[in-house]
């Protein structure tokens, strides 16, 4: 398993590999939509004070007007945002391809208007006289939006920019009703909460990219207690565990299932011959052969034990399973593992058991009818194929057609 250098106070994104980075930006996209939707109510939530607050203290019917249109822009932009993140949310869980753009705009429309209409407080407009009131809630809306989008460097930055900047220009124009060095402490302050998103940011991805790796690590740890160590196929605690499963649900949908055993004939001799590395070699050469027939997702080999194999086959009746058994044994005949100039090869036994079974029929019971049925190709000659029904009723398959005679 691959491991990558991400240190604490450092985080080199290019240090990591291309998937945990994809890894990553597909988290912090989910992170960040999800983070957008409080701020998608904090702007109409926040009107909805500001209004109440001038209209409380000193109403006029001028105010009203101005409250109310300013009132429609910010719902309106706000149920766009809204309908834009839903959308940007439905295309990452159906795993299509989705670009930041829709949030960066939603953000950076949203924090513009609400600038925009904050600015009117500098200018001589009915908001003049609140203008206090403006530059409260909008430092707040920024500190709260910089937390919250801090996990991406570019939205927070455009954010400050869009929800400041225009109050600032306001400040500094000809037309402003209030001190221009007011505009300076909101350039400090956006500097300062773009600078302080820097560490959340960096926790944040040291956070996610421990979480990936770790998930990785438990995924590798799995994949280590099912697989079978010197052939890479899986091992007889999952086979059991599988066909157990298998039989099931085959018994209760009512649907053949196949199972085969099969053992390398005379392995003995090979190991005693050209020693136990060949021996192994010969048995990863059988695995990988035995691998490449298989066709289906849900058909599953597993080492049985020292030179056995089991292969479940659910939904595969026993002509289907028969004939799949003969290509086993033929295409196994015909690989050979090179010991210095000579190939060694070596060729297979297989029992096999098919049939729709019975509720009360149990895993031990259907290999116990396969093992029957290696016994006897075993008897019969060696390099063979024999198969039985669930009432244990015994047959040679035909080398030739691949079938049962
Ligand atoms: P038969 O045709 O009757 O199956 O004969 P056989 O020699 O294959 O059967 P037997 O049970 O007598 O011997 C099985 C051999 O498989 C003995 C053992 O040394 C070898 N074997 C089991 N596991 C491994 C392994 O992991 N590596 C190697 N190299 N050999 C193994
Ligand atoms: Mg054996
Ligand atoms: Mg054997």
């Amino acid at each position: 398993m691959r491991g990558f250098a991400f240190h604490r106070n450092s985080p080199n994104k290019r240090d990591l590999p291309p998937a945990l980075r994809d890894e990553l930006e597909q988290q912090r996209k989910r992170d960040l939509a999800n983070r957008q939707r409080p701020g998608i109510l904090f702007y109409p939530a926040t009107w909805v004070f500001i209004s109440a607050a001038i209209m409380f203290s000193s109403p006029t019917p001028e105010k009203s007007l101005w409250l109310a249109y300013a009132a429609l822009l910010i719902f309106a932009v706000s149920s766009y945002r809204y309908y834009a993140m839903h959308q940007f949310m439905r295309k990452l869980e159906s795993g299509r391809e989705a670009s930041y753009t829709p949030l960066l705009l939603g953000a950076g429309f949203s924090a513009s208007l609400w600038g925009g209409v904050a600015a009117l407080s500098v200018l001589p407009t009915p908001f003049a006289p609140h203008f206090p009131l403006f530059l409260t809630c909008t430092l707040g809306l920024c500190a709260g939006g910089a937390a919250s989008l801090a996990i991406l460097g570019r939205m927070v930055n455009l954010f400050i920019i869009c929800l400041l900047a225009p109050m600032t220009l306001a400040l500094f124009s000809a037309y402003s009703t209030q001190p221009g060095v007011i505009g300076f402490l909101l350039i400090s302050f956006g500097l300062g909460m773009s600078w302080i998103s820097t560490l959340p940011r960096h926790e944040y991805e040291v956070a996610v990219l421990s979480i990936i790796k770790l998930s990785q690590q438990a995924n590798y740890l799995t994949e280590l207690t099912i697989q079978d160590g010197l052939t890479g196929v899986k091992n007889r605690r999952y086979f059991d565990q599988i066909l157990s499963a298998d039989l099931r649900r085959a018994s209760r949908l009512n649907y053949p299932i196949s199972l085969l055993l099969i053992d390398i004939d005379h392995f003995k001799r090979v190991n005693d011959r050209y020693g136990h590395l060949i021996g192994d070699e010969c048995l990863v050469q059988t695995a990988q052969t035995l691998m490449r027939q298989l066709q289906r997702n849900s058909d599953v080999l597993a080492r049985y034990g020292g030179e056995e194999f089991g292969i479940i086959l659910p939904g595969v009746d026993a002509e289907e399973a028969a004939a799949l058994a003969e290509k086993l044994r033929s295409a196994v005949a015909a690989c050979a593992v090179w010991n210095l100039s000579d190939p060694v090869s070596v060729t297979i036994s297989i029992g096999g058991v098919s049939g729709v079974p019975k509720e009360t029929m149990t895993p031990k019971q259907l290999l116990e009818l396969a093992d029957k049925a290696l016994y006897q190709a075993k008897s019969y000659g060696r390099n063979c194929v024999f198969w039985s029904s669930l009432e244990g009723v015994l047959t040679p398959v035909d080398s030739e057609k691949g079938a049962q005679c």
